[in-house]
């Protein structure tokens, strides 16, 4: 066991801080990592302040960060795919069973028995996994990823998380040439969405509630741009969509959605707001529509996914941070002042 240093939250309300957390000495099948950049996600600030306390408590200190890129600098004698000096990289679980129908399925994010990067339990430590706000860490060969040459490391972060998340149920629903699809919300996920849906060839509209995002959206990829708040301009839009990806993090009406599906239509959440959410039955009757939820994606769909991004030339746009400016960074992230993903830069973890 090694200690590491760590950005953590001692509590719902305390600010992120430097901290020193254990990681286990590699296993045979382990690769050590030092960590070069980790993406802020939503889902990290929903955790730390344990907005999802009835699902997935938080257990304290808690150490955020699922998108994770870096360099290996051991490998364990077992390892097979990877050596030292390798761009690798992690995304959002550690662990699986990798003996039930999920894991056999390659859909490790829905095993029971999965492991996430933070907040999961550590079998080997003990207590919680602890996340990519940290200088290194060690992770089993089967959840380890292997980054294309072409991509820039920082930009490349977002993959392991919003990338996977948008490019799965994208891919899960058949989006490509001839879809029309509307991605709800500009944010880390959505301007992935927006990024994906346009190479897999789709028609793509942003519905967003800042007007000031709409040069944006067009730029990342967008064909239209509407206001989710304009009841008039979803009216002229009724019925013209095949799916709907809503990856909003807060309370918001999804019965102004529907009426924009098709026959059949889909709107899947990945979004997840901490409070459940009102459905209007008429919404999904008239119309046989449907509503339902995406998790990541699972460790082969999410190399399948990097090596996409490679051909394409598709990263995240970011904003590079100094792991100092975490809790600043958490603020902007709330009041949507992102364009559009914070990465932290970890060497600033390094400087002393
Ligand atoms: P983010 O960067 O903060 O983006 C969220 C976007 O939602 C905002 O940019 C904003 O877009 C929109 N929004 C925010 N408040 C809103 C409101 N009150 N009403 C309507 N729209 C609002 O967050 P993110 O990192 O992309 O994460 C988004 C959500 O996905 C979070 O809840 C996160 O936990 C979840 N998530 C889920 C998975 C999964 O596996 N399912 C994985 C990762 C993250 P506009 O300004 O364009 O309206
Ligand atoms: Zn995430």
């Amino acid at each position: 066991m090694q200690m590491t240093r760590a950005y953590a939250a001692t509590s719902a309300t305390a600010p992120l801080a430097l901290h020193e957390i254990p990681r286990r000495a590699p296993r045979a099948s382990d690769v050590e990592i030092e960590i070069l950049y980790c993406g802020i996600c939503h889902s990290d600030i929903h955790v730390v302040r344990d907005e999802w306390k009835a699902t997935l408590p938080t257990v304290y200190p808690i150490v955020p960060g699922h998108e994770i890129v870096g360099r290996v600098t051991h490998v364990g004698a077992a390892v097979k795919t990877y050596a030292v000096g390798d761009r690798v990289a992690v995304g959002c679980m550690v662990d699986s069973d990798g003996t039930c129908g999920e894991c056999r399925e390659g859909l490790e994010q829905f095993c029971p028995n999965v492991v996430f990067t933070f907040n999961g339990p550590d079998a080997h430590l003990g207590g919680v996994t602890y996340g990519g706000y940290s200088e290194r860490i060690v992770v089993d060969e089967r959840f380890v990823l292997r980054l294309p040459a072409n991509l820039e490391l920082a930009g490349a972060a977002p993959l392991l998380c919003a990338g996977i998340t948008t490019y799965s149920p994208l891919r899960h629903h058949g989006i490509g040439p001839g879809k029309r699809v509307g991605i709800v919300g500009l944010g880390g996920l959505g301007h992935m969405g927006v990024k994906l849906a346009r190479a897999l060839g789709a028609e793509v509209y942003v519905l967003t509630t800042s007007e000031r995002k709409r040069a944006d959206a067009l730029r990342l990829g967008a064909h239209e741009v509407l206001l989710s708040r304009d009841a008039a301009a979803l009216a002229q839009h009724a019925g013209r969509f095949d799916f709907l990806l809503d990856t909003v993090s807060a309370d918001h009406d999804v019965n102004a959605l529907l009426p924009l599906l098709r026959r059949d239509g889909n709107l899947t959440l990945v979004g997840a707001p901490p409070n459940p959410l009102a459905v209007s039955s008429f919404g999904l009757i008239f119309g046989r529509r449907s509503i339902s939820g995406s998790n990541i994606g699972g460790i082969a769909e999410t190399q399948e996914l990097l090596d996409f991004c490679g051909t394409h030339g598709i990263t995240a746009d970011v904003e590079v941070i100094g792991i100092q400016q975490v809790n600043e960074a958490y603020e902007r992230l709330l009041r949507g002042d992102v364009r559009y993903r914070f990465c932290i830069d970890m060497a600033s973890l390094r400087a002393r």
